[in-house]
């Protein structure tokens, strides 16, 4: 068995640690340059690999190819491969082949990080074995590769979705759905919407479907499709049909015959999105067997995620907050709903073809000044200029400066881009990281 790796990541060097052990031939091949750390793997582990370049003729001999979710499937090399038949496969799906583990699989356009380590930790506060994989950044090959665990956590983004067939979950959570990645997807939402739903392909009656009732496109989607798994919505509203729901101030959650009900301001994570977001992580739990006391005890000691609403300082009694992990419309929509102060509003980046007029009514009531950070920033200004002050910069620096200069005690500065951070930043963790910096200076 000849099975060839596209890409050297996390996922791409797991998969090779796997396929190794399987006794296949391994060949990796990374058109960039590897990080140190994914090389010295391979050479330790005799695997033999190539970089900055394809080796055609050693890709297309092989019987089978695992590609990372970061290549496109109108890759070149993928279309020759899926001409020639040979199969292509994401590294989850990979693993999934070669492990009876239980699956707990995490996926949406917003929440899933937060989402998935929220259930990780609340499995750690009851000291139930669990390995956490998948977007998260640790393979699930690898850790398969290891026999580590019988349960795993796996964040999956659409385009490990993609790659996946016959991969089954235990578990499904769909936090929701917003256009994104619509530039993977032909600019098409409903491709964007099936790949989202293929987290439930083979699951079995007895399985668990979590999904956002509110969110419409799942609601929609759910009402076309027959679902096979138990159905467990959850809604902001009081509706005590759905699995989780709001019974004034309490979250209310019911499953497999038991109720489970916390006060929502006892969850250490805040605002709308983070009760959506507990709501997942408690239906999730419930299944997993977790004790009720066990899920609040987890609820309450949750640490807060970084890059996202993550408090950095307050100063001159200004609240500075680092969400810069919001690189789409809707995330964005629920940091300014969050908000409890007048916000200096720090946006921008590379639009992935956003619609800003959705945000009109939050910005209209909360937002004192917009700061535009980014080398394109018409589309902001020409979208919110009527609105309220905008101020145009094209660097981090100038960027706070002038937050900063517009915030008066009892205000929020919030870096809440709505964009990818491609334009200035290597990633959304390096603008975060610099925000933070250039804050505390
Ligand atoms: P993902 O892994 O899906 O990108 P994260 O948990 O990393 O999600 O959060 C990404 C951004 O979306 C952050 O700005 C966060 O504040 C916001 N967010 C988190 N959960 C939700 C949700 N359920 N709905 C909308 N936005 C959310």
């Amino acid at each position: 068995m000849r099975t060839v790796v596209l890409g050297g990541g996390e996922s791409g060097t797991g998969a090779c640690l796997l396929a190794r052990k399987l006794g296949h031939e391994v060949f990796l091949s990374d058109k960039g340059n590897l990080s140190d750390k994914y090389r010295e793997i391979l050479i330790n582990n005799r695997i033999e690999f190539e970089e900055g370049g394809h080796s055609l003729d050693k890709i297309y001999n092989a019987d089978l190819v695992i590609k990372s979710p970061g290549i496109p499937d109108n890759n070149p090399v993928v279309e020759e491969l899926r001409r020639r038949g040979i199969e292509v496969i994401s590294e989850i799906e990979f693993a999934g082949r070669h492990s009876s583990a239980k699956m707990c699989c995490i996926t949406g356009s917003n929440g899933k990080t937060t989402t998935t380590l929220l259930i990780k930790h609340i499995l750690d506060t009851a000291e139930i074995d669990a390995g956490l994989a998948g977007n998260v950044g640790f393979s699930l090959a690898a850790q398969v590769a290891a026999e580590a665990h019988s349960l795993y956590v796996i964040e999956l983004s659409s385009f490990q979705l993609d790659g996946m067939y016959d991969f089954r979950a235990d578990v499904a959570v769909l936090t929701n759905i917003t256009p994104d990645h619509l530039d993977r997807y032909d600019f098409k939402y409903e491709n964007y919407i099936n790949s989202k739903f293929r987290i439930l392909q083979n699951m079995r009656p007895e399985d668990l479907f979590v999904y956002g009732y509110d969110s419409d496109a799942v609601r929609e989607k759910v009402k076309e499709l027959d679902i096979v798994p138990v159905q467990a919505p959850f809604t902001y509203l009081d509706k005590k049909d759905c699995a989780a729901y709001m019974d004034g101030n309490r979250l209310t959650a019911k499953e497999s015959g038991r109720v489970f009900s916390i006060d929502k301001d006892e969850i250490s994570i805040k605002g709308r999105h983070n009760i959506y977001n507990a709501m997942c992580a408690v239906l999730a739990c419930m299944r997993l067997g977790v004790s009720n006391e066990k899920i609040a005890e987890g609820l309450r000691s949750f640490p807060q995620v970084e890059h996202r609403l993550e408090t950095v300082l307050v100063k001159d009694g200004v609240t500075y907050i680092n969400d810069s992990k919001a690189t789409n419309v809707d995330s964005a929509w629920y940091a300014l709903d969050s908000m409890t102060a007048p916000v200096v509003w720090i946006a921008g980046g590379k639009d992935k073809g956003n619609d800003y007029s959705v945000l009109s009514d939050l910005v209209r009531k909360k937002v004192k000044a917009l700061v535009c950070m980014g080398l394109h920033n018409e589309k902001l200004i020409e979208s919110f200029s009527p609105l309220c002050k905008v101020i145009d910069t094209d660097n981090l620096e100038d960027a706070v400066k002038a937050a900063r200069s517009c915030a008066e005690p009892g205000d929020v500065v919030l870096l809440s881009p709505c964009c990818a951070s491609f334009d200035l930043f290597k990633s959304y963790e390096h603008r975060g990281e610099m925000f933070k910096q250039e804050v505390r200076k």
